[in-house]
Order: C-alpha cells, then sequence, then structure tokens
C-alpha cells in the first residue's frame, strides 16, 4: 500500500470547530502525533488511534522538529495511517509546509485537512469582523516571532490599511508597538488581545496601540493569544458573554477607516 500521512489542522479549540475531514482521518488513524495546542477533547474521534504527544512551544521545551518528522516516517513506512494534528490550521504559522515537503523527500504523499486558525476564530468569538465594508478592506496576519530573530517590516504592515492580526506577540508587545507608530499608526488605533481563543477559559483585553503593552501587564496576559489591531478592534466591546461561543455585536466602529 502507499503510505499517506494527514497533516490535519486541528483548529482553535473548541472541538466543535473541527472539520468533517478532520473527524473522518482521524477516524481512520492508528497513530495520532498531537501538538500541545490542540485540545485534547478531539482525541474522542480516534479512540483506536496510538497518541504520540509532540508538543513544540516557542522558547519552550519541546520536541526537536527532526524527531517528529523521523517519527511519522517510520510509521507511514511500517504502513500505518498516521495522522498529525496541529493547532488551528496547519499552514498558518505551523510548519504545515516544510513537514510536508519533508515527507515527500522520503517518498510519503501527505493530505492537509485546513483547520479554522485561531486569528480568525479569535476574533469572531469576541464579535470582531475583520473586515469590515468602508472600514477594513482586509486582513493581514502575521507573526511576531522568527527563528532568526529578524524584525518585521512593521512601517509598511502600518501602512498597509488592513486590520493586523499578530500570532505569537505577547513577548514583543513592545516591539510592536513602537514599529507601528513610527510606522505611522496612531496612538488610539483600537486592540484586541484574546487569550485562549474559542476555549471557555477564553479572555480578552480591549485597548490601544499606545496603551496595549501596560494593558496586557495589568491584565496579566498569557500565550496562546492574538492580536487584533485595526479600527475593527472597536466593535463589540467587551461583554458579559454567557457562553464563549457567542457572538454579539454591542457597538459599531468608530469610523476613522477609508
Ligand atoms: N497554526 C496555528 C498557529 C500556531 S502558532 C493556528 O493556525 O492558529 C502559535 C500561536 O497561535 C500562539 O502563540 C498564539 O498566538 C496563536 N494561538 C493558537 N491557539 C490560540 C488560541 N486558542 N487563542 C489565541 N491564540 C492562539
Amino acid at each position: 500500500m502507499s503510505a499517506k500521512v494527514w497533516l490535519i489542522g486541528a483548529g482553535p479549540g473548541d472541538p466543535e470547530l473541527l472539520t468533517l475531514k478532520a473527524v473522518r482521518a482521524l477516524g481512520e488513524a492508528e497513530m495520532v502525533l498531537i501538538d500541545d495546542l490542540v485540545n485534547p477533547e478531539v482525541l474522542e474521534h480516534c479512540p483506536q488511534a496510538r497518541i504520540i504527544r509532540v508538543g513544540k512551544r516557542g522558547g519552550c521545551r519541546s520536541t526537536p522538529q527532526d524527531f517528529i518528522h523521523r517519527l511519522m516516517l517510520r510509521y507511514a513506512r511500517q504502513g500505518k495511517c498516521v495522522a498529525r494534528l496541529k493547532g488551528g490550521d496547519p499552514c498558518i504559522f505551523g510548519r504545515g509546509s516544510e513537514e510536508a515537503d519533508w515527507l515527500a523527500e522520503h517518498g510519503i504523499a501527505t493530505e492537509i485537512v485546513n483547520g479554522i486558525t485561531s486569528g480568525l476564530a479569535g476574533a469572531t468569538q469576541c464579535g470582531i469582523p475583520l473586515t469590515l465594508r468602508g472600514v477594513a478592506r482586509g486582513v493581514t496576519l502575521v507573526t511576531a516571532h522568527t527563528q532568526d530573530d529578524s524584525s518585521l517590516n512593521w512601517q509598511a504592515l502600518a501602512q498597509s490599511g488592513t486590520t493586523l492580526v499578530v500570532y505569537m506577540g505577547v513577548a514583543k508587545l513592545v516591539e510592536i508597538r513602537d514599529g507601528l507608530l513610527a510606522g505611522g499608526l496612531r496612538a488610539d488605533m483600537p486592540v484586541a488581545m484574546i487569550e485562549n481563543a474559542s476555549l471557555p477559559q477564553q479572555r480578552e483585553c480591549r485597548s490601544s496601540l499606545g496603551a496595549m503593552q501596560q494593558d496586557a501587564t495589568a491584565f496579566r496576559l498569557k500565550s496562546p493569544a492574538i492580536l487584533v489591531i485595526g479600527e475593527v478592534a472597536a466593535v463589540a466591546q467587551p461583554v458579559l458573554m454567557a457562553s464563549p461561543f457567542k457572538v454579539s455585536y454591542l457597538s459599531r466602529p468608530r469610523l476613522h477607516g477609508p
């Protein structure tokens, strides 16, 4: 048989945000390699599988990437149905394509199953529309964390006129703020910081570009969190949400947009 590895996006945390295709692939899997941002509740769809945890959080102790590669290869070569479960979407800051390329070089085909990326889910769970007619014509997903510690072109991002969704930004708030202010974004540009998006322990902190670092400290913002920077982050002020899965729009944005 020709071996194949499923690279599956498990979504942001709410197990109901898993796709039907992910559920089907999990049902077929014999080995499941799971990242640490994946909600273990999704494993109810693969009671038959052997589970291997291969967490990889930036800055934390983690399973080396080449070890994960070799594990997938070993089981695929044994003819096992392997599923690699990643948080959010496998190809949004998830190394999905690197893993697929490496496996292809070793003769193993992969099939990638999209997941809902945390940046999109986090905004929605807080009632923030990332695009909004007349206010935000686009959205840019960026990571504040780079392998080589190189800096992003914050000036270009500040001038993009799009909503910015920043992943892995909690430890880089000063750099993000200073870069975007230097690039011309207003200090009162709305910001929403969303921790544990779509999970029961989701928290959100509304702030502004100029105040976000102090507000995040006072709020004790922790990873995993995403930042939404742009006019749309003023939509739906912090609300008492009966359920983290409900979206309510309490106010319209202050219109500074195009
Ligand atoms: N592939 C993932 C991103 C992995 S990078 C995705 O598509 O979502 C890890 C970063 O994702 C975290 O540092 C955080 O910025 C973000 N993240 C992942 N899960 C999150 C969650 N439930 N709530 C908020 N941010 C999350």
